[in-house]
């Protein structure tokens, strides 16, 4: 028998904002118990609110993903709170300022590479130890399309992505049999303050963004997030080990050149 969603737990990192918050907000409304988690206290405390004054249940827990310590306190944490983790997303991302492949500097490899891999990577240790214990849960961790295709002047942060889908498949092949499936999502440009931040001062950019979707605008957060919860749910019980696009068509076009309309 499946049980209900009113007694199954998410996770969210990066909870606190864009499509961390969409995704738990999503949760909660379809029933999940919601651990949210970010390293930013003060707006993830402001995701909790939203979910409870729309009569949710979650409770917040501030972690750097980041850090091994305080990924595993995080994990523990959880399952003392609700008894067990049925879902997890592990979303929590950082994009550094664009510039070309050999001028970056080790600081920001190393930043970036440190949230969006081993953040992700410890997510996955800690939570696919619990998800074995309590036999089964499902992981969707968030990559993007610069994780399957070229990002020109992105180029530490599309490794990472790369990255990201590397430790996904592999998780979702080693854990299959023990009833863990692990997919990832694939965004293109989405409107969140990470995409804002990019193109505020810039709207020609933000012309040339838009043109670069077939569909003809950005995705909503809203948008991905209805892409994780069908992946974590039962109804996705036969897929793992996938990189779903959620990209207006971004990826499916032979070169990015504006259609003419
Ligand atoms: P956002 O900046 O709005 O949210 C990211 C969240 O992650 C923030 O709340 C931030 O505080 C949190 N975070 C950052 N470092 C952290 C850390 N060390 N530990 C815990 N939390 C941390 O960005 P978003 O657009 O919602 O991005 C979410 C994810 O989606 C990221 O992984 C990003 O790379 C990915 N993504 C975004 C887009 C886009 O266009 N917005 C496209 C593709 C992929």
């Amino acid at each position: 028998m499946h049980e209900t969603n009113t007694s199954r737990v998410a996770l969210v990192t990066g909870a606190a904002n864009g499509i961390g918050r969409a995704t738990a907000l999503a949760f909660a409304s379809s029933g999940y118990k919601v651990v949210l988690s970010d390293i930013d206290g003060q707006a993830g405390e402001a995701t909790l609110a939203l979910i409870e004054a729309a009569g949710g249940q979650a409770v917040f827990i501030r972690c750097d993903v980041s850090c091994d310590a305080e990924v595993r306190r995080l994990i523990e944490q959880s399952v003392a709170t609700y008894g067990r983790l049925d879902c997890a997303f592990n979303n929590a991302g950082i994009e550094i300022e664009k510039c070309k492949l050999a001028d970056g500097s080790e600081a920001v490899f190393d930043a970036i590479m440190g949230v969006n891999v081993k953040g992700v990577w410890l997510c996955m240790k800690y939570q696919i130890a619990q998800m074995l214990a309590q036999g089964g849960g499902s992981i969707v961790n968030t990559a993007s399309v610069a994780g399957l295709i070229a990002a020109p002047k992105q180029g530490i942060y599309s490794a990472s992505k790369h990255a990201v889908l590397g430790l996904s498949k592999t998780a979702a092949v080693e854990y299959a049999r023990k009833n863990i499936r692990v997919n990832a999502v694939c965004p293109a440009v989405i409107d969140t303050d990470m995409y804002r931040r990019a193109s505020a001062d810039d709207p020609r950019h933000v012309a040339q963004v838009v043109a670069a979707h077939p569909i003809g605008r950005i995705g909503t957060a809203e948008e991905v997030a209805a892409a994780v919860l069908y992946l974590s749910g039962a109804t996705a019980g036969f897929t793992t080990g996938i990189a779903l696009p959620v990209d207006g068509g971004l990826t499916a076009q032979y070169d990015f050149q504006p259609l003419e309309k």
